[in-house]
């Protein structure tokens, strides 16, 4: 038999076992049972939660057996939950991996966490690899810290699609790339794809690196694999913090138009064969290159979004649209600028200014809507996206007198608890803001959103 690999990993492990509830639904199979937010699940039928996936698992039927710790009194009892058809179980837990994250094994040259402020918050630095998060909530994983065991499990439970960064196919070019774990992750890649998984893979491309002839290299092993649904390529990123890299695809029109050129046989092939684009570029390898970004159609639906793959095509498009069927919206907005003397600024980070403008010439003709892009001084390099904005660079370099300035914040420089990166408050931003004569509300930076959120601003602005 061969030898089973084990689990590598460093994992932040809470001390008690099971899953802690966060919430009942009145009414609900749980809720019957007497099951309250800050009690603890034990076991499942008789086995202990590791996380969600075996959650769902074992609560599939129409009946489980439960454990349950109740802090209260410090006792465990067991009952029995039953559900109608359709029915959910009626709780949530407070996170969704009940036995801690399983932090990476891997010294990635390209690392961002390597390349953050001093002071940055520690939640920062966590170096997060967990398949489960791959699954759960599409983060990209190297399958490095994988067992066997995972590995078959990730197949038997069909955790399907997978994220998983590939970076380069050459072992030695992926030893020196992400560290002496990086066989072992092409190793479960492998049995991941024959046991019929799904998997949406990622590249960060390093000029001069897994660039060039590795880059061809990794495609083609790609493209003999359709399990691999996708391939997003994303360029190195760097800060001024960084000790390794001074320079990456930003500094260098050629070099980007280079892969811009070298995937494009790749992605007719995928369409000739497949009716897919399969093979895909992020949109900053579009602005680095001085060319469009590619009709919607490229994006096969936009699989990698949230990788910045195909954002700004969304965003043009979506302008479009709300140009079409909310003409009457917009006009209202113009109206109301006109009348009342105001000015509209959208914040956004330096990458994304361009695209906006678009946007902000269908909202006012005139010119009462206008970008405002944030220089990243605090990451510095050539970082300039909006979701990497941070307090400090939007406060100073936002003018001390906003009087009659509408400030439309971008959602997305905030985290789920409304920090930004470098530890402010949405409230506190806010505040301030206001102190300086603005009116501030806050979007998800797409068209609609912008346009819902500023009719709704009060009418005595
Ligand atoms: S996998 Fe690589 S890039 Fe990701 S956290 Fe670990 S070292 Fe950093």
């Amino acid at each position: 038999m061969a030898e089973q690999k084990r689990a590598d990993y460093a994992s932040t492990r809470p001390q008690a076992d099971g899953a802690w509830v966060a919430f009942v639904e009145e009414g609900s199979p749980a809720w019957e049972a007497g099951i309250e937010p800050g009690m603890r699940i034990e076991r499942v039928n008789g086995v202990v939660p590791r996380d969600l996936i075996d959650w769902r698992w074992e609560a599939d039927g129409a009946s489980c057996e439960l454990e349950v710790y109740d802090p209260a009194d410090g006792t465990t009892t067991p009952c029995e939950l039953w559900r109608e058809p359709g029915q959910d179980w009626g709780v949530d837990f407070t996170d969704v991996l009940f036995d801690g994250i399983r932090t990476c094994v891997n010294a990635c040259q390209f690392c961002f966490m390597a390349m953050l402020p001093p002071e940055a918050r520690a939640t920062l630095t966590l170096r997060d690899d967990d398949y489960r998060l791959s699954f759960l909530q599409g983060n990209f994983v190297t399958l490095t810290n994988v067992s066997d065991d995972e590995a078959e499990r990730i197949v038997t439970c069909g955790l399907s699609p997978m994220n998983v960064s590939i970076h380069a196919i050459t072992p030695e070019v992926r030893r020196s790339l992400i560290g002496r774990r990086a066989d072992r992750g092409i190793e479960v890649l492998e049995q991941l794809l024959a046991g019929g998984i799904e998997v949406h893979a990622q590249i960060v491309l390093c000029p001069g690196i897994n660039d060039g002839d590795e880059l061809a290299a990794t495609l083609d092993w790609v493209e003999a694999r359709p399990g691999i649904t996708s391939l997003a390529i994303v360029p190195l990123g760097y800060t001024k913090h960084s000790r390794r890299f001074k320079s990456s695809y930003s500094d260098d029109v050629e070099a980007s138009r280079a892969v811009v050129r070298l995937l494009e046989p790749y992605q007719e092939r995928a369409r000739r064969t497949l009716g897919i684009t399969r093979f895909q570029l992020s949109d900053e390898f579009y602005v680095d290159a001085g060319l469009p970004v590619p009709p919607a159609e490229t994006y096969d639906g936009y699989p990698q979004f949230y990788d910045g793959i195909g954002m700004l095509r969304s965003f043009l498009d979506e302008t479009a649209l709300v140009a079409q069927d909310r003409a009457d919206d917009l006009c209202r907005v113009d109206g109301v600028l006109a009348e009342k003397d105001l000015r509209l600024e959208l914040v956004c980070g330096e990458a994304a200014a361009e695209t906006i403008d678009v946007f902000c010439r269908e909202l006012s003709p005139a010119g009462r809507v206008r970008t405002r892009a944030i220089r990243n001084d605090y990451f510095g390099g050539d970082v300039n996206v909006t979701g990497l904005i941070v307090s400090e660079d939007l406060l100073a370099q936002l003018p001390a007198d906003l009087t009659g300035t509408i400030v439309v914040l971008p959602e997305v420089m905030f985290n789920f608890d409304r920090l930004t990166l470098d530890g402010d408050t949405q409230d506190h931003i806010v505040d301030e803001l206001r102190s300086r004569g603005a009116l501030v509300t806050v979007s998800v930076p797409n068209p609609g959103d912008y346009l819902d959120a500023i009719l709704s601003l009060p009418k005595n602005a």
